[in-house]
């Protein structure tokens, strides 16, 4: 998914966020790379254009972004934060030899749990862990 910078400063103006070329760039990074990346990563990534930037920035504008819904975080590490610019019902699978995270399709929504009635749910999270195919295959 390629969206122009026009439609991200409307997007970042109809959602509260104050546009800047900076914020654009860390969205078109995240739109671009389904690699579910770090703050620390999208940060390496950037500086080099952007010497300016600082990994504050980053997670400063990455808060702003998950906040107005236009990304979600990846917590299937217990010590790393990832980020997510697909905010479709998806779940997410680490392989534990590569580090890789694929997204897999799943309707999260579906997902109806006993003991939960009374309950307001305002966040589903799918994540596997395991060895993926590839890894198999390599043994
Ligand atoms: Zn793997
Ligand atoms: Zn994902």
């Amino acid at each position: 998914m390629k969206v122009s910078v026009e439609t991200l400063m409307d997007i970042f103006k109809s959602k509260g966020i104050r546009p800047s070329y900076t914020r654009v760039r860390i969205m078109e990074y995240l739109s671009a790379n389904r690699s579910h990346p770090t703050a620390d990563e999208i940060y390496g990534s950037l500086v080099g254009e952007i010497p300016t930037l600082s990994k504050t920035t980053v997670y400063n504008s990455m808060n702003a972004f998950v906040e107005a819904g236009l990304a979600r975080v990846i917590t299937i590490e217990d010590n790393e934060v990832r980020y997510d610019a697909d905010i479709s019902d998806h779940g997410h699978f680490k392989c534990t030899r590569c580090g890789r995270i694929y997204d897999f399709p799943m309707d999260v929504e579906a997902l109806q749990p006993n003991g939960l009635s009374g309950f307001k749910v305002n966040q589903r999270d799918v994540y596997f862990k395991g060895t993926c195919s590839g890894c198999l295959d390599k043994k």
